[in-house]
């Protein structure tokens, strides 16, 4: 109770800068005026340093240094914002004295500005010093109107009797877990939102703080303000009966969003920056950021981009608030419409803007803004610019770009607001489209309408845009500069996205170039294409399997479009992961029948659950391991609580076809044995094949006796390589180290093979080395005869070995084994093995 007390006194904040202390409303910006980021005073400064008001910690210091934020001891969080619009002068003019997390008193000097600067390139020098969590405390007394020394009093605040009521409650029942954020593009918009979506099953608080800052999980866009990276140590805290509950689902969702985030990252190309200046490298030509690789020759269109009409007058506050929840129900119907087709990124994105139009903050703000006159239009713009502001005050690009999507929104709810549609564009085959900025509903539309490319003056690399551009297979350009919107409409334009450049009304050489460059890519993909469903060979006509890896029903179809000769793993995780029950044996039944269908009598390779380590389950939080990939994960976890696994083996052995099981995370007989017996007893006199991972430094060094008993193996290079090498393959600082053409990792893929061979049992590779071109063929050479790998990789490696012979394979293979690192094998491929389709 010490506490609470301690925090139920007022606290005095003290003026930061010398100035006249002004009504925030004089604040020439609706953000501060209207109090969106809390209420407070405005000082308009005539000195040159900004002190600490009070004891506390620095919460928040973006890149800019425009902006600081305080939290007291108490907990009350104080913003001061020097100057407004201030954050694009990029951290000009600004020196900080302190950093993030570091501990203040009273009166220390936070930041240093030029006041001349400022006021030639600021829109306003008045420095707004606010409250940010006013849901939590109030203000008691302020002073206004009258010059003020830095130090002298300015504010008193206190905490509300509510926030002492769970402060106090909090103290006494919160569940804390640190972990460090191992996302790879930090907390952005849509782990924020599958984590809110997630907090909304449970009962219990819940907050996420990173560094001195702290996020409500239920919100999305609380979340994503935090601007946590990746990397950065961040704590859950939960309080209430549910409490562990709901830390162990949450812990285990962002290590699920992490995996796949990872897993998605070589699907996508990696966007290449490129330089900033000069942006004119010759005539007709503009540079930009890749966005998107590719190369597109065509006509540039403008995008028309008519701007919804926005009501100002309110017709009172119940009129405006049925209006919005209207506007945004539409929305929401118009979004899980979007979300239920297209592929699985659009779908991704559409589903995170559903979270943010439900996101309790963005509605608080617009409610309050309603209930203080403002129409429904102006409420909810103004209620997604003040989270836009917040998002661009983290001085982060990749978190600026995140803004796009909650502008995307304002824009969709404001046309659903005024009865009319978001226009849907009509285009002229080969249009580049060129735009100021574009929203991922609008590229949504533009791929409907058949864009070739596309060009920004504004965003960057890491935008949805961007992403959905790369899934769309769509050559994008970005932050090209305002010179790019004065291309006329109409000019022929190459777009040379891999080269980050677009020339405009090319000369008859480059366009004569360009086009035998795009004749070349589209023969080569076309012929990867048109072969891709003959059988895998080699140019002598040795025979390598390539089958395909699946994780989820849909993806089988295409797999097969692709070439895949049948699955070699299909990672049945999904269907029990994110849920609080398990799946029943119908439901499994169901879906296995379903891929054996859309694999037309192809081999089915069905891995029972491998779930624990980096894929824990939500309906069975795993008690705490100290080292999770060496503790229960798969098959250790299925036979010690065998209910899961039998419901499982009963539901794969319902499936008509030529199935077969694979068991994760195999050491040895034993396991296999085990296996066998529980499928003897659910299906007596039946003989299923029954294969093993071969994942672990124990099961490649018993691959002899493995092969007796199994009737296949299928090597798991990614888990045998984080076990070979004792790097863990979840750590990013070790990821570009963590490489399967390591030669240690080699020689154990020879040895199973071998043994493999030599007791007449097939070999598969399934881990990510057999998606990748210089290591399949070094593969093939040791031996291994069956891949299976990502299915958009499966064209592109059928051409590559059938570019190649075996004995050129087996050379190269027997010449790495003797290298000393993973670096030296890859020069070697490159050297030896280049041919068709090589990477280089
Ligand atoms: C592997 O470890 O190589 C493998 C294919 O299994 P997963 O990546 O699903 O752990
Ligand atoms: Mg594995």
């Amino acid at each position: 109770m010490k506490l609470a007390r301690a925090q139920a006194e007022v606290l005095k904040l003290h003026s930061p800068l010398a100035g006249w202390a002004a009504p925030l409303d004089e604040a020439p910006d609706p953000v501060f005026a209207g109090r969106m980021l809390g209420d407070g005073v405005a000082v308009d400064p005539t000195g040159q340093t900004l002190h600490a008001p009070c004891d506390g910690v620095v919460a928040s210091l973006p890149a800019s240094r425009h902006a600081v934020t305080l939290r007291a001891d108490n907990g009350a969080e104080i913003l001061m914002h020097v100057g407004l619009e201030t954050v694009a002068l990029g951290g000009e003019g600004f020196e900080a004295h302190v950093a993030e997390g570091q501990r203040v008193r009273r009166g220390d000097p936070l930041l240093s500005f030029d006041l001349d600067l400022l006021a030639g390139r600021a829109r306003s020098l008045l420095t707004p010093v606010v409250l940010v969590n006013g849901e939590s405390f109030e203000i008691v007394s302020r002073v206004t109107g009258r010059e003020v020394a830095a130090g002298d009093a300015l504010l008193e605040i206190r905490p509300l009797a509510a926030t002492l009521q769970r402060v106090a409650h909090a103290e006494a029942v919160a569940l804390r877990e640190e972990l460090v954020l191992d996302l790879p593009h930090g907390l952005h918009a849509r782990p924020a939102a599958r984590l809110a979506a997630r907090a909304q099953g449970f009962r219990a608080e819940l907050s996420l703080t990173a560094g001195a800052r702290a996020a409500d999980i239920r919100s999305a866009v609380a979340l994503m303000t935090l601007g946590a990276g990746h990397g950065q140590t961040v704590t859950l805290s939960a309080a209430g009966d549910d409490a562990a509950d709901a830390l162990a689902a949450l812990k285990a969702l962002l290590r699920e969003i992490a995996a796949s985030e990872r897993a998605a990252a070589p699907a996508t190309a990696k966007p290449v920056e490129q330089p900033t200046a000069p942006r004119v490298e010759e005539p007709g030509a503009l540079r930009g950021v890749t966005a998107a690789p590719g190369l597109a020759i065509g006509v540039a269109v403008r995008l028309a981009d008519p701007e919804p009409v926005v009501t100002e007058a309110s017709r009172g506050a119940e009129a405006e608030s049925a209006a919005l929840r209207e506007a945004l129900a539409k929305v929401a119907v118009q979004l899980a419409g979007g979300a239920r087709s297209g592929h699985a990124t659009g779908q991704d994105i559409l589903a995170a803007h559903q979270a943010f139009l439900a996101d309790p903050e963005l509605r608080s703000r617009a409610d309050a803004a309603i209930a203080g006159g403002a129409s429904a239009g102006v409420a909810w713009r103004e209620a997604v610019r003040a989270t836009v502001a917040a998002l661009r005050s983290l001085g982060d690009p990749r978190f600026a770009e995140r803004a796009d999507d909650l502008l995307d929104l304002e824009r969709q709810v404001l046309f659903a607001l005024s009865g009319e549609e978001a226009p849907r564009p009509q285009l002229p085959s080969g249009a580049v489209v060129i735009a100021d900025e574009l929203l991922p509903s609008q590229l949504l539309g533009l791929e409907a309408a058949g864009v070739a490319g596309f060009c920004t003056a504004r965003g960057g690399a890491t935008s949805h845009v961007a992403i959905l551009a790369q899934a769309m297979g769509v050559p994008a350009l970005a932050a090209m500069g305002e010179g790019l919107l004065k291309i006329p409409d109409g000019a022929a334009v190459i777009l040379d996205a891999d080269a980050g450049v677009l020339r405009v009304a090319p000369d008859r050489a480059t366009f004569e170039r360009a086009q035998g460059a795009l004749a070349a890519r589209a023969a080569t993909r076309e012929a990867e294409r048109a072969s891709a469903a003959e059988p895998g060979r080699l140019s002598d006509g040795t025979a390598v399997e390539v089958l395909a890896n699946l994780g989820a029903v849909a993806e089988a179809g295409p797999a097969v479009g692709q070439g895949a000769e049948g699955c070699g793993l299909f990672r049945t995780e999904f269907l029990y992961l994110e849920r609080q029950s398990p799946p029943t044996e119908d439901e499994q039944a169901t879906a296995y029948q379903a891929v054996a269908e859309a694999l037309e009598g192809r081999p089915l390779t069905i891995r029972t659950l491998d779930a624990g380590g980096d894929k824990p389950l939500a309906f069975a939080p795993a008690p705490h391991e100290a080292n999770p990939a060496l503790g229960l994960r798969g098959l250790r976890a299925g036979l010690r609580a065998p209910a899961l696994l039998r419901t499982q083996l009963a539901a794969i052995l319902r499936v008509e076809g030529p199935v077969r099981i694979l068991l994760p995370m195999v050491n040895d007989l034993a396991d296999v044995r085990a296996v066998r017996r529980l499928l003897d007893e659910l299906a007596p006199g039946r003989r299923v094949e029954l294969g093993v991972m071969v994942e672990t430094p124990a099961a490649a060094l018993l691959a002899d006796q493995l092969a007796r008993e199994a009737d296949f193996l299928s090597l798991g290079t990614n888990d045998l390589t984080q076990y070979v090498l004792a790097m863990d393959r979840e750590h990013p600082e070790l990821a570009p180290g963590l490489d399967g053409l390591h030669p240690a990792v080699l020689r154990l893929v020879a040895r199973v093979a071998e043994a493999a061979a030599a007791a007449g049992r097939p070999a598969c590779v399934c881990g990510g080395l057999a998606s990748d071109p210089l290591a399949a063929p070094l593969l093939v050479g040791l031996g291994v005869r069956s891949l299976s790998a990502a299915p958009a990789a499966i064209p592109g490696l059928k051409a590559r070995l059938k570019a190649l012979d075996l004995a050129a394979c087996q050379a190269a293979a027997r010449a790495a084994l003797d290298l000393t690192s993973a670096e030296d094998v890859r020069a070697l491929a490159r050297e030896r093995l280049a041919g068709h389709g090589a990477p280089s």
